[in-house]
């Protein structure tokens, strides 16, 4: 860090824990402990002490010394101006319909202020993000004379780099999937290089898939790895999206991704030998 002293408070037990499950937050968690970060967990911030400038950060289990707080503690919808006014989830989100139409008449809403249709738990709920934003704003144009277009939905796909880590998820995670939904939660996390080993480098990557057990649909999707496989997720997104393939199939076509020829069936529908399987995912 620099010379600096960083300490990391969360409320959670570990960070990040909406984003990803638990395995990739433990390697998260390792890199920022490996550069000399402080990860403290488990602690709700209350209170900043000192005159002029900030000097103890006081939490409900203990105090860190600091000259320097940075705040992010997530988001909000601010809709006081319609309360009362327009039907709102209980934290305020405007819902609308995939037209962008509120509960009133002529009255359209976009962006952070309202829910978003997430696809993969086939519900709306509160994701605030830039991408759903744009398109939104463009739906009201499209649709304020008649219904023309209607939302295509989310996945709430989003990526970080935390100092050599490219991580990425798509759709629900494990926990989040158990937590909020009555699917048959089902997971499966393979360790494997990215490229053969024969090729001049590789590097290690863990992928994890989450399904429904019941009916095989991908639900969600994380990946991690020194190198950026990010974009892996962009495509599981438009999968999950477009409901395009069941889980057997996908697990077989992340074995091709990472190199698990030997645990495929010869007379099953094999991706690798479609010449498809290194590039599409
Ligand atoms: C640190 C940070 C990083 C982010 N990174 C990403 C990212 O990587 N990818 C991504 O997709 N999204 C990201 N986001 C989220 C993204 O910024 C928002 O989703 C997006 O800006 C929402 O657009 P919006 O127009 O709905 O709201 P805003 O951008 O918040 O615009 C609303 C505007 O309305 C104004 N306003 C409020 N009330 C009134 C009023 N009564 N009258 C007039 N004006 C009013 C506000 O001042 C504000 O300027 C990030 C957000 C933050 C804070």
């Amino acid at each position: 860090m620099q010379g600096k002293n960083t300490t990391l408070i969360d409320a959670e037990n570990r960070i990040m824990a909406k984003y990803l499950d638990k395995e990739f937050t433990d390697i998260a968690e390792t890199e920022f402990k490996n550069k000399g970060v402080n990860i403290v967990l488990g602690q709700k911030v209350q209170k900043f002490e000192g005159t002029d400038t900030v000097k103890k950060v006081i939490t409900d289990k203990g105090e860190y010394n600091a000259d320097l707080v940075v705040l992010c503690i997530g988001f909000a919808p601010n809709t006081k101006l319609v309360q009362g006014k327009l039907e709102t989830l209980p934290n305020g989100a405007i819902i609308i319909d995939e037209y962008m139409r509120t509960s009133e008449e002529d009255v359209f809403a976009a962006g952070d202020c309202c829910v978003v249709k997430y696809n993969p738990a086939k519900d709306t709920r509160y994701i605030p993000l830039a991408t759903n934003a744009v398109r939104m704003g463009t739906l009201v144009g499209k649709n304020l004379v008649k219904p023309t277009l209607k939302y295509m939905g989310t996945q709430g796909t989003s990526g970080i780099k935390i100092y050599n880590k490219c991580i990425a998820s798509t759709g629900l995670t494990e926990e989040v999937a158990k937590n909020t939904t009555n699917y048959n939660v089902g997971s499966v996390t393979i360790d494997e290089n990215y490229r053969p080993e024969f090729m001049p480098t590789f590097e290690e990557a863990k992928v994890k898939l989450v399904f429904d057990k019941d009916s095989r649909r991908i639900l969600g999707g994380q990946i991690i790895s020194n190198i950026d496989l990010t974009q892996y997720m962009n495509t599981l997104s438009v999968v999950i999206q477009n409901e395009m393939f069941r889980a057997k199939e996908m697990a077989q076509w992340v074995k091709c991704l990472l190199h698990r020829r030997e645990d495929l069936s010869s007379n099953s529908q094999d991706p690798c030998k479609s010449g498809h399987g290194h590039t599409g995912l």
